[in-house]
């Protein structure tokens, strides 16, 4: 997987196919009068530190959704197909008999999200949690087998808040996986709303924000130099800089 691990830095580094590895980098906030410095994280679902919090934010995204509805779509092991043909397969599948259940019964009438789990054979379960009046698991099935013969489909409806948030944890943000050619997770425009969405936007205050291709000690140390008075936190440093340079902020 170490390969696929580079694939993602690079793409999630700095857009110029660079490749950060977590921390190596910092991230430099003016929140004035004081500068917050704090390591810059991959974000990668194969970083062994950054994985917990991605892994998080996927609870999260699944759970404000709301869903009332979790459905399974599974393949196996069959000669002259390997599992991440087969999770591309289940990919265009879904698509398929999506778009087939919104001409019948209408636009949003399926928000969804999907996670790729990998079963102990290493092929692809895909698990998805959306809002939907009512999927009929024979109908699916039937649809699937045609497709891509792949007919064991489970579809499951959430009786309470308990068993949305039982179901999430235990298939959502369990171990989500990345077969080739496929995402790890992804969900439809509309499983969002617009208010959902922003209570998933981290709150931030500071007005500036520069990333230092430097580690976080490093750019501390420059300040520290230069004589202004640094403050080690976990994981961060707060950087003030002397009296003289902030005075006109205090009470006269
Ligand atoms: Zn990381």
């Amino acid at each position: 997987m170490q390969g696929h691990g580079l694939l993602e830095q690079q793409t999630l580094g700095n857009g110029r196919g660079e490749i950060m590895f977590c921390r190596e980098w910092s991230l430099v906030k003016q929140i004035d009068p004081a500068i917050s410095i704090t390591p810059l994280r991959c974000k990668c679902w194969t970083c062994e530190e950054c994985r917990p919090m991605r892994k998080a934010r996927l609870v999260r995204e699944a759970r404000a959704g709301e869903p009332n509805l979790f459905w399974t779509l599974t393949t196996w092991r069959r000669a002259g197909l390997c599992p991440h043909k087969a999770a591309r397969d289940l990919v265009n599948a879904w698509r398929q008999v999506r778009s087939e259940y919104i001409k019948k019964h209408g636009l949003g009438s399926l928000p969804f999200l999907a996670v790729f789990e990998e079963t102990k054979a290493g092929w692809p379960h895909l698990h998805l949690v959306g809002r939907c009046r009512w999927l009929d698991q024979r109908w699916l099935s039937k649809r699937m087998r045609e497709l891509i013969q792949a007919p064991v489909v489970d579809v499951r409806r959430a009786r309470n808040a308990q068993q949305v948030v039982h179901y999430i944890t235990k298939y959502i943000g369990k171990n989500p996986w990345r077969f080739v050619g496929t995402k790890r997770y992804w969900r439809s425009l509309d499983y969002l709303d617009a208010k959902a969405k922003a209570l998933l936007r981290p709150v931030d205050g500071c007005s500036s924000a520069v990333i230092e291709k430097k580690g976080w000690r490093e750019v501390a140390a420059t300040y520290n130099r230069k004589h202004w008075f640094v403050i080690e936190l976990i994981n961060e440093f707060v950087v003030l800089p002397r009296v003289s340079r902030w005075k006109h902020l205090l009470p006269s």
